[in-house]
């Protein structure tokens, strides 16, 4: 066993079926008195309803998010808290309405309930996106930490089949990521594992049958764990890709993670051979970089930037991106086999067996 550090999970989860009913009690126990529940304006009826549940300990709704946080709308909704003299955020939704609590949090220290309904993550960690004129910047603070994640698994019943599967990717993507990473140790190795196992067994079932309660919670489960792994260690070259391609050309979150997901384990896969293996057994495939593209197939997911958005032109200016400022990676950064990378990714090839 390898030296590492195991820096913790400090986020109180509160899991199951119905367990939105929870959310005033775990209120309470935070010590909170009024909440502003946020949501985006398509799931206002769902943050309407929390705030009836709270009664009068709810202040406010905010159905304002939006993708990527733009400072302006964070920068209104810190007005609207503090003129309604909130105590706590709670936010219900995706990523988007996570990310908008989050920033209200970093701005204002306010406790923070988050209520996910994809399977995004952010929820479990310390890093907030927020666009500002158009330019993504990311910072990490423990500020930004939700105190508690309430899931809900009834919650998620309703998550479009596209979305679904898009979303249960991009959470594959930060645990295939995990299990490379500089700083991964055998705590987030395990959960990275699992989550993998988890979500590849239970997207299929959903994209046949949406209702099923047991694969919505299988998925979930997933998610939560992925989430902890992205919180929890550093993540590599996918990530730098999306977080190029998803601010330079304005390329939609969870749809860029599933196309450039196989491409990226193959480029570290030679680098990276035992994390590779875990993939490959979580998601019962004789190769991870061909099971993941494999799995996105046969979900209906994309399989091609072409196909999201993608300009065939920006390929060039991509692989520059993504190798000026590097994270840390398995494999060291060759633009001519980046360029490659994207290239394969811009037209859905299935990627090469590793050998
Ligand atoms: P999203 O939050 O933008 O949601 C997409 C759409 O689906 C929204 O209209 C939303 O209201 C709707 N929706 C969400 N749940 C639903 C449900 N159960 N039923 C019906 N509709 C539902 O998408 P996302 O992929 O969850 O989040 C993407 C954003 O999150 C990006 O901005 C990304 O950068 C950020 N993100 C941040 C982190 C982090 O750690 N900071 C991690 C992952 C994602």
């Amino acid at each position: 066993m390898d030296a590492f550090r195991f820096p913790g999970l400090p986020t109180r989860v509160v899991f199951g079926h119905g367990t939105l009913a929870e959310v005033p009690r775990e209120m309470e126990a935070l010590g909170r008195r009024r909440a502003v529940v946020l949501s985006t304006p398509q799931q206002r009826g769902q943050a309407e309803a929390l705030a009836g549940l709270l009664g009068d300990r709810a202040v406010g709704v905010i159905a304002e998010a939006v993708m990527h946080t733009p400072v302006a709308v964070t920068e209104a909704a810190v007005a609207r808290v503090r003129a309604l003299d909130a105590d706590c955020v709670i936010a219900v939704g995706g990523g988007s309405t996570t990310g908008l609590g989050k920033a209200i949090a970093l701005r204002t220290d306010l406790d923070q309930i988050v209520v996910p309904t994809t399977y995004a993550g952010s929820e479990m960690t310390p890093i907030l996106g927020e666009t500002r004129d158009g330019a993504k910047t990311t910072q990490k603070s423990q500020k930004i930490l939700p105190e508690v994640v309430v899931y809900d698994v009834d919650l998620t019943l309703g998550l479009p089949a596209g979305l679904t599967a898009t979303s249960g990717l991009n959470a594959i993507a930060h645990a295939v990521e995990a299990l490379y990473a500089q700083d991964r140790n055998p705590i987030v190795s395990l959960m990275a594992e699992e989550a993998i196992r988890a979500l590849a067994r239970a997207l299929p079932v959903i994209a046949a049958a949406p209702q099923d309660r047991a694969a919505r919670a299988d998925a979930l489960y997933g998610a939560w764990l992925a989430g902890a792994c992205l919180g929890t260690v550093g993540m590599a070259l996918h990530h730098k890709l999306c977080h190029v391609l998803g601010g330079s050309f304005d390329l939609p979150h969870a749809e860029t993670h599933t196309v450039v997901l196989p491409h990226a384990a193959a480029y570290n896969a030679p680098a990276a051979p035992e994390a590779m293996a875990r993939v490959a057994r979580a998601l019962g495939a004789a190769d991870g970089p061909q099971g993941l593209y494999d799995l996105a197939a046969s979900l209906g997911a994309p399989t091609a930037l072409k196909a999201i958005g993608m300009p065939e032109a920006g390929l060039d200016r991509a692989a520059e991106a993504a190798v000026a400022n590097p994270y840390w990676n398995p494999r060291p950064l060759e633009r001519g086999a980046i360029r490659r990378l994207l290239d394969d990714a811009f037209h859905g090839r299935r990627p090469d067996a590793a050998v």
